[in-house]
């Protein structure tokens, strides 16, 4: 019953697998407990009556205090374990799921996150799992439980008298019935609702991030009106689900409930033709006030369970997502990184057909050519931020598919135009190029980055919360942070894509300057946007439509009659030359 199908129906860890059957064995416990008060009451009713039928003396009233008293703290007892192993246990295993979740994306491929919508994955870590948590606490536990418990005392009740039994419990299988053959409309429900869920956060999301340029050109009310639309769209199909499964799960409820008269019914006919007594028909309508109640809690939420599949379904789809995996080890021998025949396409167009070049140890190589050729590509696969379809790359001889992501990556620095900055302070952020840096070291790299002259005008210095994202920074700023923290790494190889070219001069100087510390006896692979970086260049590659076109020293490209390095040279001199 709880295998590892069950396992991935519900997305439960080992631990929660064990959760629900500790849940479902003490919910056993608690059913049979409260049948075995109804015994008790079944027993005292049987005394009296003998008392009033056949003149027996009274049954003693200590020991009923007693049996009451044993009861009631044996039924309390119960009910605190079973409360704290299905209540208790699982907000431990919510925290485990999530944490094990976000330990998965950690090893997932970029490219993942490129193919998910992040507000979906959002959506997956915090509102399924919160979901689940609800189905793991309140469903699963009670409903196997109470399908043992009732299977037990619908034995024991077959054992009395299988006519009564029979109209006793009839529509228990029909509720179900009804219930499950509901399923399916009740995922497809739940899908949609799900869907339009995803598509309202992910509205929200781009309104706000794009508030400057909405404002910018005067389209709030077209915004908002879609984003309303939205909204009214998922409230509608909640309604709609909500509804319908409303209306499943009470006419479930009111089917088993016509167990009731059908016992009635039936015990008073076997009454009369002499087949039972009065007692064994009393002992039936005790039974039925309970017999019922474990389902309710779970028919309420049965519905819930159901739906919940589609929230597992995403939690799994995570799990089972393919990770970047490899040695802890990286110890190669130099840093050239070598691309020998790179096939790659993110989705389905191929995106580096056959690059082969290398970037040689203490040298500066630019990767130039024009917009959507690959060149950024390049970048982020040198560092295994994607795996490539074929070929290979190798830094100084080590594959680096075979080396674990965040292993490799100890020995890069990244500056990438988009620089990421969290809403802490100048120092932290800077820190976060080397874990555990002390203060003195974050200043120095800073200082060697230009950034001292900028940082000291803040409020309070490098204490200076600088909001999300680097808000109050200015383009320039951002990016010579970026590169502190890259020389506070000062990693062997350094990724650049070089976006000078929106800088101001004074800035563009300043950036320069501290690029230029940061590159010394580095192997840099630079994404090129400007002449001067080109022509300092010791090596260029140019790439043409996922091809390398051209490659070697800037004198010798330039020297290419009809190079494509040259007329890109030409160019910008004469767009350069026209704009002074
Ligand atoms: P460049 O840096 O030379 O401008 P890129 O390497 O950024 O070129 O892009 C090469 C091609 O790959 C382009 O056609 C671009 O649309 C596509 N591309 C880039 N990034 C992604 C991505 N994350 N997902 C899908 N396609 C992408």
């Amino acid at each position: 019953m709880f295998g590892k199908e069950f396992q991935r129906k519900y997305a439960l860890t080992d631990q929660g697998v064990q959760n629900i059957k500790a849940g479902t064995f003490w919910t056993v416990m608690v059913n049979l407990a409260v049948m075995g008060g109804m015994g008790i009451l079944y027993l005292m009713m049987k005394g009296f009556a003998a008392t009033l039928t056949e003149g027996k003396p009274l049954p003693g009233a200590l020991m009923i205090l007693l049996l009451v008293l044993g009861f009631l703290i044996l039924s309390f007892l119960l009910h605190l374990r079973q409360y704290r192993s299905t209540y208790g246990i699982v907000y431990r295993e919510v925290k485990s799921v999530r944490i094990s979740l976000a330990e998965r994306l950690r090893k997932l491929p970029l490219g993942y996150f490129g193919k998910r919508d992040l507000a979906d994955l959002t959506e997956t870590i915090m509102g399924d799992v919160n979901r689940l948590e609800h189905v793991w606490s309140h469903c699963l536990g009670y409903l196997y439980g109470s399908y043992i418990s009732t299977a037990v005392i619908a034995v024991m009740l077959f054992a009395c008298s299988w006519k009564l039994a029979l109209s006793c419990l009839w529509g228990v299988p029909v509720a179900f019935l009804l219930l499950f053959g509901s399923r399916k409309s009740s995922a497809r429900n739940s899908e949609d609702t799900k869907a339009a869920a995803v598509q309202v956060a992910d509205g929200i999301q781009e309104t706000i991030e794009n508030m400057r340029e909405i404002r910018a050109v005067n389209q709030e009310e077209r915004f908002l009106k879609e984003l309303n639309d939205k909204i009214d769209r998922h409230e509608s199909r909640m309604i709609r689900t909500e509804l319908t499964n409303g209306i499943f799960v009470n006419a479930a409820s009111v089917i088993m409930r016509l167990g009731v008269a059908t016992t009635i019914l039936t015990g008073i006919n076997m009454i009369l033709s002499g087949e039972i007594g009065f007692m064994t028909l009393f002992m039936f309508l005790l039974v039925i006030t309970r017999v019922y109640a474990p389902f309710d809690q779970a028919l309420a939420l049965i519905s819930e369970m159901f739906l919940s599949q589609v929230s597992a379904n995403r939690l799994m789809e995570i799990y089972d997502a393919e990770t970047a995996e490899g040695s802890l080890s990286f110890a190669p021998e130099s840093h050239d990184i070598v691309f020998e025949n790179v096939y790659f396409s993110y989705d389905h167009d191929q995106v580096l057909k056959g690059v082969s070049f290398t970037a040689k140890e203490g040298e500066v190589t630019a990767l130039v050519g024009p917009s959507g050729s690959g060149k950024s590509t390049c970048a982020r696969l040198a560092a295994r931020l994607w795996d490539i379809d074929s070929g290979t790359i190798k830094v100084g001889g080590v594959n680096i598919a075979e080396v674990d992501p965040e292993t490799l990556m100890t020995d890069y620095s990244m500056v990438f135009q988009d620089v990421v900055l969290f809403d802490d302070t100048v120092m932290e952020n800077i820190r976060l190029g080397r874990h555990g840096a002390a203060d003195e070291e974050v200043r120095a790299a800073a200082r060697a980055a230009n950034c001292d002259e900028f940082v000291d005008k803040l409020p309070q210095g490098y204490h200076t919360p600088i909001g999300e994202n680097g808000a109050r920074l200015s383009g320039g700023e951002r990016q010579r942070i970026s590169i502190a923290r890259a020389l506070l790494k000062d990693a062997p190889i350094v990724l650049l894509d070089e976006a000078t070219a929106s800088l101001d001069v004074e800035n563009e100087t300043k950036v320069q300057g501290a690029l230029s510390r940061l590159l010394s006896g580095k192997t840099v692979l630079v994404i090129a946007h400007r002449m001067r970086t080109v022509e300092a260049a010791d090596k260029i590659v140019v790439l043409d439509d996922g091809r390398v076109a051209e490659e070697g020293s800037p004198e010798e490209l330039l020297a290419k009659e009809n190079g494509i390095f040259k007329h890109m040279t030409q160019l910008q001199n004469a767009s350069a030359g026209w704009s002074i």
